[in-house]
C-alpha cells in the first residue's frame, strides 16, 4: 500500500466506526501559552478533556501533524541517528468524548492493525499501565481483561509510569495507557532473542507503534489525582511508522514517504543513501528537518530570533549544519528541496501547494544567513586554535560558539578534532545549564488550581452585542508569574473580548455596591475567557456588573475592520497572491503581515489607502453570521486562513465584498472607522511585507501633525505660498554661497602663503601665529617646499577655540635630520593634543588654546 493508501485506510475503518473525519489541526499553535506546537493529535481537543467545551461529535478520527521539537515532547537529538523519531510527523488518531472506553478502544486498535492492515499477529505486543506506588494507583487490570480476548496473555507486558501513564502537561487530563508495539526484525533473529524482552528498551526494530490512552483523572497543581466526570479516548499512531510496517521496510527513511527527498538529496550532493552512516544521518536529517520547517511557514510561523520561530529557526540550521559537515553543501540547497516535498504531500496538505514559492524562498533567505554565521563562526574558531596553548577547546568558548554562532556542540567537537583538539565538555555543558536556567527563570508561571463557585456552568461570550452585563464568578484561580501576581477569574457569560486572533483583549471595571476592581486585561486561554485582576472582590459570589471600556473597545473595533478592508484592497491592488500571515489590533492601530515580495510604491500604498477609505465612505454595513458551517461560508467567498483552527462552524463578517472567518469585535458600519492612513511598510522577512496603519481619532491626529509642522515651516519661510520651491531656491541659494566662501578662502589662503614666501626671502625659519585655520594653508605652504628647500614653518592658529599647529620642513632640513612628525608631538603637548605626520609635514589639534603661544616658543627654541 502506499502511504496515501494507508492513511486513507485509517480514516475508512473508523469513519465506518460512526466517527467523525476532522481536518488535522494546524501544527503551529496560536493563543495558548502553554503550547507553541501541536504535539499530539489530542491538542485540539484539549478545551473538551478539560470540560470547558461542549464536544460536537462524540466520536472523531483524524491525522494530525504533530513537531515534537520543544516542551515535554521534544524528539530533536533523536532526528537522523535513529530511524523512527521525526521532528514533524503525522499522527493517526481516534477518539471517544464520553461516548466508548476501553474495551472499544482497544477492539477497534487489534482489529485495525490484525484485520484490516493483516499486520502479523505474532509480531505484535501490548503494554498495560502496571501501577505505580508513589501514586497510590493499582495496575489497569481492566484494560488487561480486555486484551487478553485479544492477544496471548504472555505478549501483555506491564509497564512503569513512565512508559504506560500518559500526561498532556504538569496539570490537566491523563490517563493509564496502552502501547501496541511490533517487532519487525528478520526470523532468524526473532529466534534468539524473543521481542518481548526488547519492549521499550530502544530496538530500533521493536517499536512502539500506537499508544491507547484512556483519560480518567485530572493532575491537580499539588500534583494529586482526581478522577474525571467523563472518561475519554484518545490514540496515536505514528503514521510514518505504520508505514514502515506495511511496506515491509526496516526504517520510516525507507517507505515513499520520505525517499523522494532522501533520492533527491542523494543525487544533489552525489552521494548514495545507504552507503556511510554519516552521510545517511545527515540526509535523514535533512529530509526530515525540510519538512518541519515547510509546514510551519505555511502555518505561519516564520524563523525568527524568539519562542516558536527560533525553534524552527533552529531546526532549520540543524538541516544546513549537517548538510554543510557531512554531505558538502556550502551553498543554499534545502530550499531546493520543496517542490519535491510539495509534489508528495501538497494533495493533502493545500496549504504547502499554495504557498509554496513563499516557503522556498524564506528557506532560501534563511539558509543565505546561517552559511555566513557559519562561515564567520569557523573563522572564529580558526583564530582561537592558532592562539590556543592547551590541547583543549575552552568549555566557555565552546558555548559562546554555540549561543552566538549556533554551533551545536558536535560540530565544534568535530572541527576541534581535526586540529587534533578536544572540547572542555564540563565547561560546556555548565554554560548550557546556566542559560537553561536563566530563561527557566524568566518564564515561570506557577498557576494554582480552579476554584470552582458554579461547577460546570458553561461560559457564554455576549460581547458582540453588549458591553455591559450583571455577571457571576464561576470560578478563579491565583496565578504567580516571574515579576507580578493576580487573579483570574471566569464569569458566566461575559462582554470582554479575550486577547486572541490577533486582537488585543478587552479592559475595564467590574463593579458591586460600594466596590470596584478594575479588568486589567482579558485573554483566551484553553477555549475560556478569563479575566485578569489585581485583588480578589471581598464577596466572591456576589452579582457583579462588567463594564466594558467602551472607547478603548471602539478604537480596536476600527482598526480591526479596517485590518479587513485593507486585506481586502491589497488582493485588489497586488494580486490573490497576498496571504494574511499575521493581524494585530488594539486600541492604538493595526498591523498586518502578508506575503509579496517587492517594496510597496508609493502610488501603490496610495491606491490601498484611497480604496479603504472609499469603503469607509461607503458606510457598509456589518453583515455577521455568528456560527455558519464551513463549507457554505467558503461558497460565501470567505477567505480562508491557512494555520487558524476554526470549529466546523466559523464566524463570518462582511463588509460588502470583503468576507472573511473572523472571531473579533467589529463597527456596525464602516463609516464609524472615519478615515484610515497607512503609516509605515516595510519587510519582516524574505517574501513578507508588514504594513502598520492608524484609523479614526489616531488618523486625524496623525492628519493634525503633519498640518503642524507644514504650518511651521511654511512659517519659516515668512509665510511662503509654494513651500517646496521657497525651500528649492534656499537650497540653490545656499550651493551658491557654500562654493563662493570655498573660492575666497582658496584665494585668501593664496595670500597668506604670498606673505609667507615674501618672509622665507628674508629668514627660512618662520615660526608664527595665523588668525586663520592653519589647517586651510597646508597646501599652499607645501607648494613653498619646491623653491625653499632650507625652510622650516611652523604655524599656529585658534579657531572656534581649538588651538592647531602645522609644521613643513624643506627637504635639507629634513635631510639634515629635522623631523616634523617628531616636532609637533614635542609642540602638541603644550596645546593638549596630539597629531603626527611625516619627517616634512606634520599637524596637530588640542585643546587648550592657551597653550599656542608657549609652542610657538618652544618651536622657536628648537628651530634656534
Ligand atoms: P516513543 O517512545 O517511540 O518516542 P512516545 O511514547 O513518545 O513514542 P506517544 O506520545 O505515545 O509516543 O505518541 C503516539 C505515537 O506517535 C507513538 O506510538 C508513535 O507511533 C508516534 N510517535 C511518537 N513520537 C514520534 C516521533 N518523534 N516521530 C514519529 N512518530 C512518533
Ligand atoms: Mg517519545
Amino acid at each position: 500500500m502506499t502511504s496515501n493508501e494507508i492513511r486513507k485506510a485509517f480514516l475508512d475503518y473508523f469513519e465506518s466506526k460512526d466517527h467523525h473525519v476532522v481536518p488535522s489541526a494546524p501544527m503551529v499553535i496560536k493563543n495558548d501559552p502553554t503550547l507553541m506546537f501541536t504535539n499530539a493529535g489530542m491538542n485540539q481537543f484539549k478545551d473538551i478533556f478539560l470540560g470547558n467545551q461542549q464536544r460536537q461529535w462524540p466520536r472523531v478520527t483524524d491525522s494530525q501533524k504533530c513537531l515534537r521539537v520543544s516542551g515535554k515532547h521534544n524528539d530533536l537529538e533523536e532526528v537522523g541517528h535513529d530511524t523512527y523519531h521525526h521532528t514533524m510527523f503525522e499522527m493517526l488518531g481516534n477518539w471517544s468524548f464520553g461516548d466508548y472506553f476501553k474495551k472499544e478502544a482497544i477492539a477497534y486498535g487489534w482489529e485495525f492493525l490484525t484485520e484490516v492492515m493483516k499486520i502479523n499477529k505474532d509480531w505484535l505486543y501490548v503494554t498495560v499501565f502496571g501501577g505505580d506506588d508513589k501514586e497510590g494507583l493499582e495496575m489497569d487490570q481492566e484494560a488487561y481483561n480486555f486484551w487478553k480476548a485479544h492477544i496471548d496473555e504472555d505478549r501483555i507486558l506491564k509497564g512503569s509510569k513512565k512508559d504506560n501513564f500518559w500526561e498532556m502537561g504538569d496539570q490537566g487530563p491523563c490517563g493509564p495507557c496502552s502501547e501496541i508495539h511490533v517487532d519487525i526484525r528478520p526470523d532468524e533473529e526473532k529466534a534468539k532473542v524473543p521481542g518481548k524482552e526488547l519492549v521499550n528498551k530502544d530496538n530500533p526494530q521493536v517499536i512502539e507503534i500506537w499508544n491507547l490512552v484512556f483519560m480518567q483523572y485530572n493532575r491537580k497543581a499539588d500534583g494529586t489525582l482526581e478522577p474525571l466526570k467523563a472518561k475519554h479516548i484518545d490514540t496515536g499512531m505514528g503514521f510514518e511508522r505504520l508505514c514502515m510496517v506495511m511496506q515491509g521496510k526496516r526504517s520510516n527513511y525507507d517507505t515513499d514517504v520520505f525517499q523522494p527527498l532522501i533520492q533527491e538529496i542523494a543525487t544533489k550532493c552525489g552521494k548514495k543513501y545507504g552507503e556511510n552512516e554519516e552521510a545517511d544521518i545527515a540526509m535523514r536529517v535533512c529530509a526530515d528537518h525540510l519538512r518541519a520547517v515547510s509546514f510551519s511557514i505555511a502555518d505561519g510561523q516564520l524563523p525568527s530570533n524568539v519562542k516558536a520561530g527560533y525553534v524552527i529557526r533552529r531546526i532549520l540550521r540543524r538541516a544546513v549544519r549537517y548538510g554543510y559537515t557531512f554531505l558538502g553543501f556550502t551553498e543554499p540547497f534545502l530550499n531546493t528541496l520543496v517542490p519535491t516535498l510539495v509534489n508528495q504531500m501538497g494533495h493533502q496538505f493545500p496549504e504547502l501547494q499554495k504557498q509554496q514559492n513563499l516557503i522556498q524562498r524564506i528557506i532560501l533567505e534563511e539558509e543565505q544567513a546561517f552559511l555566513r554565521t557559519l562561515a564567520g563562526g569557523i573563522r572564529r574558531f580558526e583564530e582561537y586554535a592558532a592562539k590556543c596553548a592547551t590541547k583543549v577547546v575552552d568549555g566557555a568558548f565552546a558555548f559562546e560558539l554555540f549561543d552566538t554562532y549556533g554551533f551545536p556542540i558536535d560540530l565544534t567537537q568535530l572541527i576541534a578534532s581535526e586540529k587534533g583538539l578536544t572540547v572542555d565538555m564540563e565547561g560546556f555543558n555548565r554554560g548550557l545549564a546556566e542559560q537553561k536556567e536563566r530563561s527557566r527563570g524568566a518564564a515561570k508561571v506557577e498557576n494554582d488550581d480552579w476554584q470552582e463557585l458554579m461547577p460546570g456552568v458553561e461560559q457564554e461570550f455576549v460581547g458582540y452585542d453588549t458591553l455591559e452585563a450583571d455577571v457571576h464568578i464561576t470560578r478563579y484561580r491565583h496565578v504567580k508569574a516571574k515579576d507580578r501576581e493576580f487573579y483570574q477569574l471566569v464569569f458566566d457569560h461575559t462582554p470582554f473580548y479575550g486577547e486572541s486572533g490577533g486582537q488585543a483583549g478587552d479592559t475595564g471595571k467590574l463593579e458591586m455596591r460600594n466596590e470596584k476592581l478594575e479588568i486589567i486585561n482579558t485573554k483566551k486561554e484553553n477555549g475560556l475567557i478569563v479575566h485578569i485582576v489585581d485583588t480578589l472582590p471581598n464577596d466572591i459570589n456576589a452579582t457583579f456588573h462588567a463594564v466594558v471600556d467602551a472607547d478603548k473597545r471602539m478604537a480596536t473595533a476600527c482598526n480591526h475592520s479596517a485590518t479587513h478592508l485593507m486585506h481586502f484592497a491589497l488582493r485588489q491592488v497586488l494580486g490573490d497572491h497576498v496571504e494574511q500571515k499575521g493581524s494585530s489590533v488594539d486600541a492604538q492601530r493595526l498591523r498586518f503581515d502578508f506575503s509579496h515580495f517587492a517594496k510597496l510604491s508609493q502610488e501603490e500604498i496610495r491606491d490601498v489607502e484611497h480604496r479603504v477609505n472609499k469603503m469607509i465612505r461607503q458606510c457598509l454595513t456589518l453583515e455577521e453570521h455568528r456560527s455558519m458551517p464551513i463549507a457554505e461560508a467558503q461558497k460565501l467567498g470567505a477567505m480562508a486562513l491557512f494555520g487558524e483552527k476554526y470549529g466546523d462552524k466559523v464566524r463570518v463578517v462582511k463588509y460588502g465584498p470583503s468576507i472573511e472567518f473572523c472571531g473579533g469585535t467589529h463597527v456596525q458600519n464602516t463609516g464609524m472607522i472615519g478615515s484610515f492612513r497607512i503609516v509605515s511598510e516595510g519587510a519582516v522577512a524574505a517574501g513578507m511585507r508588514r504594513i502598520e496603519a492608524i484609523t479614526a481619532q489616531a488618523a486625524t491626529d496623525y492628519a493634525d501633525q503633519q498640518q503642524d509642522l507644514l504650518a511651521a515651516l511654511t512659517d519659516m519661510f515668512k509665510g511662503t505660498k509654494d513651500l517646496a520651491a521657497s525651500i528649492a531656491k534656499q537650497q540653490e541659494e545656499n550651493a551658491t554661497l557654500k562654493a563662493s566662501v570655498e573660492q575666497l578662502q582658496k584665494e585668501k589662503a593664496a595670500g597668506v602663503a604670498r606673505d609667507i614666501e615674501a618672509k622665507l626671502a628674508t629668514s627660512p625659519v618662520l615660526v608664527e601665529r595665523m588668525d586663520s585655520d592653519v589647517n586651510a594653508l597646508k597646501d599652499a605652504v607645501m607648494v613653498l617646499r619646491n623653491n625653499h628647500p632650507d625652510m622650516a614653518v611652523v604655524l599656529g592658529s585658534i579657531t572656534a577655540g581649538k588651538p592647531a599647529l602645522l609644521i613643513v620642513l624643506g627637504q635639507n632640513r629634513v635631510d639634515a635630520g629635522l623631523n616634523a612628525g617628531q616636532m609637533v608631538r614635542t609642540l602638541g603637548k603644550e596645546i593638549q593634543g596630539g597629531g603626527g605626520g611625516q619627517p616634512h609635514f606634520a599637524t596637530a589639534g588640542g585643546k587648550n588654546p592657551d597653550g599656542l603661544d608657549n609652542a610657538l616658543s618652544v618651536a622657536k627654541e628648537l628651530l634656534a
